[in-house]
């Protein structure tokens, strides 16, 4: 295993040559989170150089044999789903044939573990459960708090996005939390953010009202799909009271998620199976 500050060097190094210094250097990415799961972790070694390769833009895609191995190939349309070029960005987060399944389990696990941290927080659950295995209960409640997973909230008005992944009330500060979870590819994540605060100020009026509270947040969770942080995750992390370091376990099933996709993406056999 290398050293931490040799991998962060040899990653930058690498960065040089494709997009993701550009991606990186934006004013709205969090530098700095958005390489701890390289160091922090405690990934396999052989997931960690395949995210590095994922990031770099040098994963064997159909776009990548004909334009840069300059192999003759008949299309370089998407081998699923044929509506566009099949390129990393597409298997990371543009495929409509993977986006059901794929994209929507890489979602929830990062929901679930946001779940599980409140419902421990608030002493709406007693023990611990690996994320992988753990299954959110749709409304838990106590005499503090509740917590919805995935639940619509009615609303006298017809309102059009009722449903965040989670939404928390705390009951002696009356405050409402609507938290939404995203994983985008990286170039979307600014985009999503003000995506997700739009989509839900609506309901966050509505709550208001027919709850009587005296605060409504609406807490976007966002982390693009390579583990690329932006800097309103702290402010999200910390807006829900959690550690400062909560990220890294995100960012980590995140980074294990993608590398799995693209893995199956790229293995003919997975392939017969999803497209018959
Ligand atoms: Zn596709």
């Amino acid at each position: 295993m290398l050293k931490d500050e040799q991998k962060i060097e040899n990653w930058k190094k690498k960065a040089l040559h494709g997009r993701y210094p550009h991606q990186l250097e934006q004013d709205h990415v969090d530098q700095s989170a958005s390489s701890t799961w390289l160091t922090k972790g405690n990934i396999f070694g052989e997931t960690e150089g395949f995210m590095v390769a994922i990031q770099d833009q040098v994963i064997k895609t159909r776009n990548y044999s004909k334009y840069i191995l300059k192999e003759t190939i008949e299309t370089d349309k998407c081998r699923l789903c044929n509506q566009t070029t099949e390129n990393i960005d597409h298997i990371t987060g543009g495929c409509s044939v993977l986006a059901h399944k794929e994209y929507t389990h890489r979602h929830d696990n990062v929901a679930k573990h946001i779940h599980q941290l409140l419902a421990l927080k608030y002493k709406l659950l007693d023990t611990h459960t690996a994320y992988y295995k753990y299954k959110p209960r749709n409304v838990l409640e106590n005499e503090t708090a509740k917590l919805y997973w995935n639940r619509d909230i009615i609303t006298d008005r017809t309102i059009l996005s009722n449903r965040p992944d989670i939404t928390l009330t705390l009951k002696d500060s009356k405050t409402t939390y609507l938290i939404d979870i995203a994983v985008p590819n990286t170039h979307n994540l600014k985009q999503k953010h003000t995506e997700k605060i739009q989509k839900y100020l609506p309901l966050a009026d509505e709550i208001k009202q027919m709850w009587h509270q005296d605060i409504v947040r609406i807490v976007p969770i966002v982390i693009s799909s390579t583990g690329v942080v932006p800097k309103t995750l702290s402010a999200a992390l910390k807006l829900l009271e959690f550690h400062k370091n909560t990220y890294i376990s995100l960012q980590k099933s995140i980074v294990i998620d993608t590398c799995s996709i693209v893995r199956r993406f790229l293995n003919p056999s997975t392939l017969t199976l999803q497209t018959s």
